[in-house]
Order: structure tokens, then sequence, then C-alpha cells
């Protein structure tokens, strides 16, 4: 399937034929979404089902002062309907969700069907409604990955409350601060959550954030693992409810613009922002691209591998995935658990068609070597996606080689919490595939590459600058909670009349795009500007080492020195040795310019709970600058920053 030519795969015979779109289709129905969006987005808003069609399709504004997003404006209709009810009637007993425990060895997994999940969200909603919680009500969702969490997202949506989900990796503090952040009036929470064989103390740890919100605030406990927990009296067992709860409630009629759910960002860059997502565009949105990146068909079995409490679990493991009728995964557990072949194990035992995962867990699985994936049959995989990071060519070429057996697509997405799916992706039966970009905008997307000083649009090919989108697309969030201002001035600030992601990117010669990371992460050499991404990925290309974060310091020579922290594979020891061996490796992978001035040893880098590195961190421990880290409570092991404290590299 490789161009021997180049590093670069073009669609197989078979996905050309059978993919939703194949080159000539992306090109037509690309240019007729740019050219009348109106028609374009009015057609296809119709593939999900509204109680009161709209006539307005798109009513948006990037002006300086005014912005404001609105999609079928004045459409109404219902999130669960589209994603439960409507398919109770065609395919009733087809599986929805396959859920899959933390422990495949003392748990089976359930499979649950449309009208399975229909009686289970209804319970759910009419439990909701006897907390007190009506339309327009927050209620936060602090679950592990147990069907209960699609429940409760599903059921907050049946009776249009806002969800806001807080991912259980997080402390009592963080989570606190989202209850009181979007004034919840019920919390949702489970007895303890297994992940990776340990368990968190859920409830403990909701009780402890609890004790900093309004007393009104009431606990829904759902019991998963039956271990002790204390009770209050703003506690309600789940499943002593669920005993009496109606299997039938009726799901309320929205308007495409009321609030569907709040979700912060991971938190990479800084203060988290709380997100909003509107009902009628984004659920269009989530469900078009889960059907034409993924390129999914009836009948497929469809994995991602994100935790809902990231963007990525709700729009490609609910929203997405159930708004086209599919059959989705929810796994509970991490990728090493109880071994380095857990993912594979997964795939092959629910015959896994189209797996999606982020390069953080592709980057430790290659570090673990070959023979955990060649134990499985994959031979059901028809795709593979990556998300969350740019993706190193060896981690991309790990993944096609040995997963995929070099015959199984690679869909790299970049994406944002903020915009609710796929901004650039390829897609398997367009797409001539390059290892480590992301390549062409979703239908809809307007790209522009802007010089970040001037600000003015570059146009053309073979250039380079900062990632912008030229106008707005359904599934674009509308607002921060409870601060428009704050929305305005960090999305459209920076350049007038554009939607700014915060990300470099060059578009190639042929008019691909690369995400070349975070602008903040662009580091200027002796007046050479260059984006970390590019060392780090040099430096994972050594068959020695893991993974490796690059940041920037102040050089008294070079303005700014390369500093970079290295992870090594398992077996392998640090030396002086291989420090010079890895120098001599990126000048001769990228040129003298690219050399790290400091090589530190790191046994874990500092990451968010979905697995993206810190580079702020990274930046300030580089910079001898311990006391203002910032904000940490996204951090999944602060652990990890102690000893790259104890042990950062002298620059004398
Ligand atoms: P915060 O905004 O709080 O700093 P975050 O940006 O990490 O956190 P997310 O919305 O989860 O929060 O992540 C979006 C970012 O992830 C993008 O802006 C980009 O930097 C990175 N990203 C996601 N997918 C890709 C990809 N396929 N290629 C390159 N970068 C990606
Ligand atoms: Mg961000």
């Amino acid at each position: 399937m490789r161009d021997p030519m180049s590093n670069t795969y073009p669609p197989t015979d078979a996905f050309a034929k059978t993919a939703h779109a194949d080159a000539e289709t992306y090109a037509k129905m690309y240019a007729d979404s740019m050219a009348d969006p109106d028609a374009f987005w009015g057609e296809h808003g119709k593939r999900i089902d509204w109680i009161k069609p709209y006539s307005k399709v798109k009513n948006t504004s990037f002006a300086p002062g005014n912005v404001d997003i609105k999609w079928f404006e004045d459409g109404t209709l219902n999130v669960s309907a589209n994603c439960v009810d409507r398919h109770v009637e065609t395919r009733g007993d087809q599986t929805a969700i396959i859920w899959e425990p933390d422990d495949p060895n003392t748990t089976d997994a359930m499979h649950i069907t449309y009208r399975d999940l229909q009686t289970s969200v209804s319970k759910m909603a009419n439990i909701l409604q006897d907390l007190g919680v009506s339309k327009g009500d927050r209620v936060v969702i602090y679950l592990p990955m147990i069907p209960e969490a699609a429940y409760a997202m599903l059921a907050c949506t049946r009776i249009g409350a806002v969800h806001s989900i807080v991912f259980a990796g997080f402390s009592p503090d963080a989570l606190g601060a989202r209850i009181n952040g979007c004034d919840a009036k019920v919390v949702i929470t489970a007895d303890h959550a297994p992940r990776g064989g340990r368990s968190t103390p859920l409830k403990s740890n909701a009780d402890a954030a609890l004790l900093h919100c309004k007393e009104s605030v009431k606990c829904l406990v759902v019991k998963r693992t039956g271990e002790q927990t204390t009770w209050t009296d703003r506690d309600y067992s789940y499943n002593d409810m669920v005993l009496e709860a109606d299997d039938y409630q009726k799901p309320v009629e929205m308007a495409a613009e009321d609030p569907l759910f709040i979700l912060y960002t991971s938190g990479s860059t800084g203060q988290p922002k709380g997100v909003v997502h509107t009902t009628g565009g984004y659920l269009v949105y989530a469900a078009m691209t889960h059907e034409y990146t993924f390129d999914y068909h009836d009948g497929d079995v469809f994995w991602c591998t994100a935790d809902v409490g990231w963007v990525t679990g709700h729009s490609y493991i609910v929203y997405g995935p159930l708004a086209n009728g599919g059959t989705t995964i929810m796994f509970e557990g991490v990728p090493t658990y109880p071994d380095a072949g857990r993912f594979w194990e997964v795939c092959a035992k629910h015959k896994v068609n189209q797996f999606y995962t982020a390069p953080t867990a592709i980057r430790a699985l290659m570090a673990a070597g070959p023979e955990w994936v060649e134990k499985h049959d994959l031979s059901d995989l028809k795709l593979l996606g990556s998300v969350g990071e740019p993706i190193n060519p060896e981690a991309w070429n790990w993944y096609y080689n040995v997963v995929g057996k070099g015959n199984v697509p690679i869909v790299d997405t970049f994406w944002q919490t903020e915009t609710g799916g796929h901004m650039l992706t390829p897609l398997p039966g367009a797409t001539t595939l390059k290892p480590g970009a992301a390549q062409a905008p979703f239908f809809g997307v307007k790209p522009v590459v802007l010089d970040p000083q001037s600000g003015e649009e570059i146009h053309g090919n073979d250039v380079e600058g900062v990632l912008c989108i030229g106008d707005s697309w359904p599934g674009q969030m509308r607002t921060v909670w409870g601060d428009h201002e704050r929305f305005e001035k960090t999305y459209f600030g920076d350049y007038a009349g554009y939607y700014f992601s915060g990300d470099g990117c060059k578009r190639d010669a042929d008019g691909d795009y690369w995400v070349t990371g975070r602008v903040d992460d662009v580091i200027n050499v002796s007046g050479h500007r260059m984006g970390t991404a590019e060392v780090e990925s040099a430096l994972v290309a050594h068959v020695k080492v893991a993974e490796a974060a690059v940041v920037g310091y102040p050089h008294d020579i070079k303005g700014q020195g390369i500093y970079a922290y290295v992870t090594l594979m398992n077996n392998e020891e640090p030396s002086e040795d291989l420090r010079k061996e890895l120098e001599k490796w990126v000048r001769s992978e990228i040129g003298p310019i690219a050399k790290p001035d400091l090589i530190q040893w790191a046994p874990g880098l500092p990451k968010t709970r979905s697995g993206k590195i810190m580079r702020r961190i990274l930046r300030k421990i580089a910079e001898d600058d311990f006391g203002a880290l910032g904000d940490t409570s996204t951090l999944a092991d602060p652990s990890v920053v102690e000893d790259l404290i104890e042990n950062r590299m002298n620059k004398s």
C-alpha cells in the first residue's frame, strides 16, 4: 500500500470503492461546503431527526466584540431520542454499547442493546427528575467508565439538563471547582473506580469536594465495586432508586442552541476553560465526522479508547456512534493491565473494526515491544485512528506496520475540545496518507495559515504559521460557561475575524496540513524558529528512546537553547555515551541547529490525565522557575515533577 517513491500511502482499492467518500466525492463535497455552507449543512443537518425542522441554517459572526454562533437556530430536537429511541424501532436488538471491564478475569463484558439503553436512560432520567433536576439545570458526572456514565449523559439530554463530566482521575479540589463553576444541582458518582487493577475511592473524593459546595447539592451514588462508603444526608442510592424508576421517560423538546454540555479543556496550556457546546450543531457534526472520518458502516464495531471525561469520549464513544446507530465500546481499563496486550486482546475479543487511540498510548505500547501485538488476531481491523497530540512518524510507522500489518489506513485527527469534532483529518477512501500529518480539512472547515507577527493570511503552499479557522462550523463551541468575554478574548482576540486554535502548522507543497504543536512550543534558536515536535520526533526515532519532550530555555548566546527530557525504552540505561549519541543523532536527523543543548533523563514526563505532555511545566523547570509552575491540578502524577526538579540539568 506504500508508494515506494515517497513515504505516502494511497487509499487501497477496497477503500476507494466502498468508502463513504473517495477522492472525487471528498473534493466535490468539500467545495460545496465552502461555496454554500447554508445549502451544504441544510442538507446534512437532516441526518438527525428534528422535532421541528429548522428553516435557518447558519447565523454566525466572528466580528470583534460581537462573536455570536448559531446553527439551525429555529429547529428543535432531543439528543437522546436521536441516539437511542429512533434506533429502537429499526435495530432494537442490536448492541449499542459493549462494556469491557477493567479486569477481564473477574468481570464479564456486557452487551447493551438499543432497547436496553432506552430503558436504562429513561430510568436514569426519571431518577434525576425525582432529585429535582429540570431543563437547563447542571449535573456533574464523576464516574468510572461504566455504562451508567453513558446512561447519565443521555439521561441529562433527555430531560434537557446540561452535563459536565469530570474525569474520575481528578482530585476533590478539581471536582469541587467544577461543581461550583457551573452551579450543579446534582453530582453523579460511584463508590469506587477500578482502573488498572487499582481502585480510586470516588465517593470519598466527592464527599471531600462537596464540603466546599452548596449544601443543596445532591449526590447520586452508583454501586460499582460494592466496597464500603460513608453515607450522608445528601446521598441517594442509584441502585435503590432504579428499582422504582419508570422505564419510559419522554424526551423533552430542546432548541438547537440550548446548551448540551460543559466540558473543561485538559489544561495543557493553563487554567482549564469551561467549553460550552449546544444541542443541534454539535450532534450533526459529531455524527457526520464519526461516519466519514472512520468510514463507519452499519454493523461495524467501533472502539475509541478515550475516557468520557474528555471530549473525545463525548463525541466518539457516545454521541457520534450512537447518533449513527453504531456499536461502540466503552472500556473501563488501561492499555497495560493486566498486561501490555490488553488493547489488542479487546480488539480480537470484540472483533473491532475501527480503533481510535492517542499517541501517548501508542508510544507506551511501542516501548513494550511488538510481541504483545502479535499474540492477538487483529484481522477485523479496517482502520486506525490517532488523536490528542501530533503523532511522531516513528510511532505512526509502528502503529501502521505492527498493529495494522501494513494494510490498514491511519487517520490522524486534529481537533480540540472547542471544535466538537474533527477539523483536519485524512479520509480513508480519499486521502493519500503522510505519516505525521493531519492533512486535510473536514467538510465545512476553512483552515487558514496566518503570519504570527502581522496576522496576515499566508496564501499558497509550502508555508508555515499559526493555524486559524476562517469561518464557523456546526460543532464549534459557543461560549465559555459564564464568561463570553473570555471566549472572545481567548479564541478571537489575537487575530481579528478568525478562530485561533493556539497551534502552529505547515501547509506543504501539496497543500496538506501538518500541525506542529502549540504556538507557545515554538523555540527560537539563534534566530531559527523550530517546532519542538520536530526535535521530539527525531529523538523518538532513535531505537533506545521511548518518549521525549523538548522545550526552550534562556541561552546567553543563542537566545533560546534546546532542553530535552528523554525517557528511554524499558531495557535501556542512561549513560554519557548515550547522551552524546543522541546529540549526534538529532544533528544528523535535522541539522546542527537542532542539537539539544541539554538532555535530562526522565523516568516519566508530566502529563495531563488525558496523557498529553505538559510542556509548560517542563519549560518552567528548564527555566529554573519552580515557584511558578501554574495550575497543576490536572496533572496525572505530580511526583514526576519533583523527580525532574531534583535532577534538572545544570546550565553552566
Ligand atoms: P488546554 O486548552 O486547557 O491547554 P488542551 O489544548 O490539551 O488543553 P484539548 O482540547 O484536549 O485540550 O486538546 C486539543 C489540542 O490537542 C490541540 O489544540 C492540539 O494542540 C492537540 N492535538 C489534538 N489532536 C492532534 C493531532 N492529531 N495532531 C496534533 N495535535 C493535536
Ligand atoms: Mg487547548
